[in-house]
């Protein structure tokens, strides 16, 4: 099995990485991609376990950038960095977004009565590169909803009173950081963003002229149908086809790592030139 998209605590996951590892054996992933947000931290730990257990597991070092794009946020995978400290001028500068970003969440969560919030929600992360669920998290904590998605449909999403936007690096840079580390740049889960179809094919056509190498053709809970629009997405823009789950934790993922439909027929994976036996996935 193989699983290109996950997240430690390093962002917005649940588990460390030796949670993380343990889980991939236990359910027989042979290779798993960490993609923390803006983040290749988690990158040197997951290594380190995993050399440490004896087992079949292959660790991808991966990355999953927040990028703008015409008023919009994209993400965009990293898969496959060979040199993953090459991306660090560019996540110093996401980082600093991300921290001033959290300070002005925090200040609006404040304007609305909730108390040392920045203090709180860096508690929560355990680090202060914060992500909205660190946020949700804590809204949960203080009771002020009554699950996650209640957070982020009430507070934390575009439009709301705690929704802050930010200036993210264009997709551009984007992939042009994930080619200088030497990976693949794979736009992740296309149909998360309630694009139309023709914003969606503006999207992939920017992403085509950016230098960009494929779409995440199965990602999560993917339906039948979706899986196949973009299997035809691959084919019309050539481009290649990754999977993930998009794990994030238990209780917070509606798919374990690794459980994520296969990719249909005909694809080409993302995955066709890292030496990896077909009968092996
Ligand atoms: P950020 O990059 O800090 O803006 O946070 C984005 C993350 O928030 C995503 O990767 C998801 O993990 C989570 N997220 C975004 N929208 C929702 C939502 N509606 N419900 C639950 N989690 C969400
Ligand atoms: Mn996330
Ligand atoms: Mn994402
Ligand atoms: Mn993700």
């Amino acid at each position: 099995m193989i699983d290109l998209h996950c997240h430690s605590q390093y962002s917005d996951g649940l588990h460390t990485p030796e949670e993380l590892v343990q889980m991939a054996v236990s359910q027989g992933v042979r290779y798993l991609a960490l993609t923390d947000h803006d983040s290749v931290s988690g990158l040197e730990a997951i290594h380190e376990v995993c050399s440490k257990i004896d087992s079949s597991l292959q660790i991808i070092n991966g990355i999953e950038l927040t990028v703008s794009w015409k008023k919009q946020v994209l993400h965009l995978l990293g898969l496959h960095l060979l040199q993953p400290e090459k991306m660090k001028g560019l996540i110093i500068k996401q980082h600093e977004l991300r921290k001033e970003r959290a300070r002005q969440i925090a200040g609006r969560l404040e304007a609305l009565g909730m108390k040392n919030v920045f203090e709180q929600v860096q508690a929560i992360a355990g680090h202060d590169h914060i992500a909205r669920p660190h946020f949700a998290r804590l809204l949960l904590e203080k009771g002020w909803v009554r699950d996650i998605q209640t957070a982020f449909k009430r507070y934390l999403t575009r439009g709301k009173p705690a929704y802050v936007p930010t200036a993210w690096v264009s997709m551009e840079e984007g992939v042009d950081a994930i080619h200088q580390a030497g990976g693949l740049a794979v736009l992740a889960h296309p149909c998360q963003y309630n694009f139309t179809r023709t914003k969606l094919n503006e999207c992939f056509e920017t992403l085509k002229s950016c230098g960009g190498d494929g779409i995440e053709v199965v990602s999560g809970d993917s339906s039948p149908k979706q899986i196949k629009e973009m299997k035809a997405a691959c084919d019309e823009y050539d481009f290649l086809a990754s999977s993930g789950s998009d794990f994030h934790g238990k209780g917070l993922s509606k798919i374990a790592m690794g459980q994520q439909a296969p990719l249909p027929e005909g694809c080409r994976p993302v995955w066709q030139d890292w030496g990896i036996e077909q009968g092996s996935i």
